[in-house]
């Protein structure tokens, strides 16, 4: 008894100064009292002076030692030194290319999850959804119009290329400059707007975005507008602007694809003739393929590698990655043919140059910035990964919800509406998840770009979290149209998603690599509270700072090490309870509780990832991708939650959070569970599975129920389901394909009593529903239904059989200009038989 009453206040004391963070002298102090508790018989029910055995004595001595790491000379000493020399020791050397990566972007809420602590106060300081009048304008102007005049089928299909009225109207409505500032001629839209408005294009026409997308992104516009000398600016961002100039931007080849950073293409710092004078200037030969808009670009921006063997610039021969602007009728510039990306309709392909002159002020920023490219490319995609995709992706995830709710709610098989069968129930409830956490994430991440932070991290999970739910949103949206999704045609409004997600999965970084290296494994290095610092204080030249800063760096870490080890026990054994909830939660606490709880078993796993991995975190990618997706859950749950009170806290939202919190956290924990059981060294393994998981499994996906609650919400036409798609483009046009859903689905609401009616009536034999036969007309005279509710009928009807009709073709009309194409097996775009070993 006397035993297990000292265990329990060991455990007590050790959990307060653990999550206290106590320092060693605290420790010693804690532990004591416990100690001379002990030894004064406390625990077996009396008093005595203290009876100090020979274990007693050591315990004393080992009290003292602990106490003593408070002195900085001894801590220094014994500890830090040590500890300081064998981390510099095993660091694995960071590449040029992987510290600027690392350098680029800001850290933002993600740091607070690797707290292990959130503070809820830094999320809801994120302004919510704020257009200007100009941007709202523009949303509800030239982007309506835009998404009017659109036509896939022509885009898709007949055309197969971007039609000239759609380049017309949005160079002349100025979409291509939306990021160039007012300054120099472009709109100089937030990022919000941005967002908003690519998205809107975006839920209309998947091709059409990518025109708009690629110049508001990582290109020249951005980076002339962030590096470019005055010159430049002056020059190129008001014709970029009013689309004078078409932009791409070269980075990927045939060799170097996810590893941009290996590419062959290589500029030589020399002297040449430009314009009648001769100029120092760069001599380049590249190869690049897969470039958007490359086909149609005036203006190509391009990566390369620069030497300078003559030292003309100075000292250094390898200058490093550098970015240049290249009009594309300059001598020597190919512009291939196109490529078909999933059938796309957007430009895409590959260009090349063989020993190309240019002056060194075509380099962005001029000489200064030579060597600088990856820097500049890497801190633009830390802002841009937030904006793009994520906004295409869940703007594609609204539209997947207005059709799907619709469709499913019109479409009847067995007498009823295909929606109201638990089957279907289950996509459509993920469908609605998936709009309102792509929406919740999409706008906290664009407010955060719009107040200046360029989040890194937070930009590599939304990429890769966004596109992926899409991809699952298309892929239940087809399921629940059956073969009204599959025959494509001009009636088709879902083939373009389903042809072009993979896109959305491939760009601004591959989905794998974005998931398994760039989120977590840069990520913890980047967002852990002492991680970082430790790292620059080995690496720095000057070993006296840097033992200073590692002693901080160290023990800070030490100490947040073991308050995650406490707190999180603590959290798992008393089921979240005492869990940190922010003020006016209203009704949100368990679940912020649960996400503090998640939080700080996040921060316990991750730390002992990081610190029993090290180097090897790169290669144990099945680890960090697990990871990457328990951070991903707590972020958008997060999100979620922000999402509903800037919303004014709707009580019909109310169910939607909790089955996107219960599933996120289930999520969250399969994850956690996922890394904890594959953990490589056997005692973390154990060690962590009583911590984490001491009473198994916490959480469990969101209940039947509360999934065909949702749904019943989400297939009524009405505020939820408008709130749950909202600034995504809707068309009220019965001769629309969306529109037509629209129209319908308000008319078969409308009748859906006569239609109950009708079907009680077919099912008594009383009416009989062939062909030939008018069987609504057959209820009204047998009294069934009245004449009104006839009239609602047939109308919902014939509706109806335009909603469920297919396409179909002559077959020349499916082939117009076929001409035999041989396929390009080892030849690349000059048609050049590619070689292993190219020079
Ligand atoms: C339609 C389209 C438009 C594009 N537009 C442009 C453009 O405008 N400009 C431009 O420069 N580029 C553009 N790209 C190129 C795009 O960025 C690349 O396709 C992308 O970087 C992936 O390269 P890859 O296709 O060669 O795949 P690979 O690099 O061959 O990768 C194959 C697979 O391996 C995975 N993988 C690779 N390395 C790792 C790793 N270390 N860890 C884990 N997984 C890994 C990837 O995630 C991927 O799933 C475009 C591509 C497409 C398809």
């Amino acid at each position: 008894m006397a035993l297990f009453l000292l265990l329990i206040a060991l455990v007590a004391v050790s959990l307060a100064l653990g999550m206290w963070r106590a320092s060693p002298w605290q420790w010693a102090v804690g532990l004591g009292v416990v100690t001379l508790a002990w030894q004064c018989g406390f625990f077996h029910g009396g008093a005595h002076w203290p009876q100090i055995g020979f274990f007693g004595f050591l315990t004393w001595l080992a009290l003292a030692a602990l106490g003593s790491l408070s002195i900085q000379e001894v801590r220094r000493r014994a500890v830090v030194q040590p500890a300081f020399k064998m981390v510099r020791g095993i660091l694995p050397k960071v590449s040029d290319t992987e510290q600027q990566a690392l350098d680029a972007g800001t850290v933002g809420f993600d740091a607070e999850i690797f707290s292990g602590t959130p503070d809820w106060t830094k999320l809801r300081a994120v302004p919510p959804i704020v257009l200007t009048p100009e941007e709202r304008a523009f949303l509800d102007g030239p982007t309506e119009q835009l998404c009017q005049m659109i036509d896939h089928w022509q885009i898709r299909h007949s055309e197969r290329r971007m039609p000239k009225e759609i380049w017309d109207f949005v160079k002349a409505h100025g979409f291509l400059g939306m990021l160039i500032s007012k300054e120099h001629g472009g709109l100089g839209f937030s990022a919000q707007a941005q967002s908003l408005i690519l998205g809107k294009i975006a839920s209309r026409s998947p091709d059409v975005v990518t025109i708009v997308m690629v110049p508001n992104s990582l290109g020249p516009g951005e980076l002339i507008e962030k590096y470019g000398t005055d010159e430049q600016k002056h020059h190129y961002l008001p014709r970029l602007a009013q689309g004078l100039e078409v932009p791409c931007f070269s980075l990927t080849g045939p060799t170097s694809g996810s590893d941009a950073a290996t590419m062959r293409d290589i500029g030589y710092v020399t002297r040449g003739e430009h314009e009648g004078r001769e100029v120092v200037g760069i001599r380049l030969s590249w190869d690049k393929r897969y470039i958007t808009l490359g086909p149609e670009a005036t203006l190509v921006g391009l990566a390369f590698r620069l030497f300078d063997p003559e030292k003309i610039l100075g000292a250094k021969e390898d200058i490093g990655i550098t970015v240049a602007l290249i009009p594309s009728d300059h001598p020597g510039v190919n512009i291939g043919r196109r490529h078909l990306p999933s059938g796309a309709a957007f430009p895409n392909g590959p260009n090349w140059g063989t020993d190309v002159f240019i002056p060194i002020d075509w380099v962005i920023g001029g000489e200064k910035m030579v060597g600088q490219g990856w820097r500049m490319l890497m801190e633009c995609l830390a802002a841009g990964r937030a904006i793009s995709l994520p906004s295409s992706a869940t703007a594609g995830a609204k539209a997947m919800l207005r059709v799907s709710t619709a469709y499913g709610r019109i479409r009847r098989q067995f007498g009823l509406p295909v929606a109201r069968m638990e089957g279907v129930e289950e996509p459509l409830a993920r469908l609605v998840e998936a709009a309102y956490v792509n929406e919740a994430a999409r706008a906290v991440t664009a407010s955060m770009v719009s107040r200046g932070e360029r989040p890194s991290v937070i930009s590599a999970l939304m990429k890769y979290q966004t596109t992926e739910r899409l991809r699952r949103a298309v892929n239940d949206a087809f399921d629940i149209h059956g073969g009204r999704a599959i025959c494509d045609g001009p009636s088709n409004y879902l083939q373009a998603a389903y042809q072009l997600v993979p896109v959305g999965i491939t760009v601004e970084g591959a989905n794998i690599l974005t998931r398994t290296l760039i989120t977590f494994a840069q990520g913890a290095l980047r967002s852990h509270p002492y991680l970082y610092k430790e790292v620059q204080a080995v690496q720095d030249p000057d070993s006296k700072r840097g033992l200073e800063a590692f002693d901080d760096a160290f023990c800070g870490h030490i100490s947040f090490a073991i308050s995650n080890v406490t707190g999180a026990f603590f959290h798992n054994i008393t089921l979240g309870l005492f869990a940190e909830v922010p003020e006016r939660a209203q009704g949100l606490e368990p679940i912020y509780r649960q996400l503090s709880r998640a939080s700080r078993n996040f921060a316990l796993v991750a730390d002992f990832t990081v610190a029993t991995l090290g180097g090897g975190l790169k290669v144990k990618q099945k680890l960090t991708g697990r990871l990457a997706d328990a951070l991903s859950e707590i972020y958008l749950v997060s999100c979620a939650l922000k999402r509903f009170e800037d919303d004014g806290r709707p009580e019909a939202d109310r169910p939607i959070v909790a089955f996107c919190a219960a599933n996120g956290l289930h999520r969250f924990e399969e994850a956690l569970r996922g890394t904890v059981e594959n953990f490589p060294n056997p005692v973390a393994r154990t060690l962590l599975r009583v911590l984490v998981f001491p009473f198994g499994r916490h959480y469990y996906p969101a209940s039947d129920e509360l999934g065909g609650k949702i749904v019943r919400l989400a297939i009524t036409p009405g505020e939820v389901r408008d709130r749950l798609t909202r600034d995504i483009y809707i068309s009220n046009d019965p001769e629309d394909a969306t529109g037509l859903l629209e129209v319908t689905l308000a008319k078969v609401v409308a009748a859906e009593e006569a239609e109950k009616k009708l079907e009680r009536a077919i099912r008594a034999g009383t009416v009989r529903r062939y062909h030939g036969i008018d069987w609504i007309a057959a209820a009204a005279d047998a009294g069934t239904i009245t004449e009104s509710e006839a009239l609602l009928l047939k109308e919902a009807e014939a509706l109806t059989a335009r909603v469920i009709a297919v396409d179909h073709f002559a077959p020349d009309e499916l082939t117009p200009n076929y001409r035999k194409v041989a396929p390009n097996l080892g030849h690349n775009s000059r048609g050049v038989v590619e070689s292993a070993n190219q020079s």
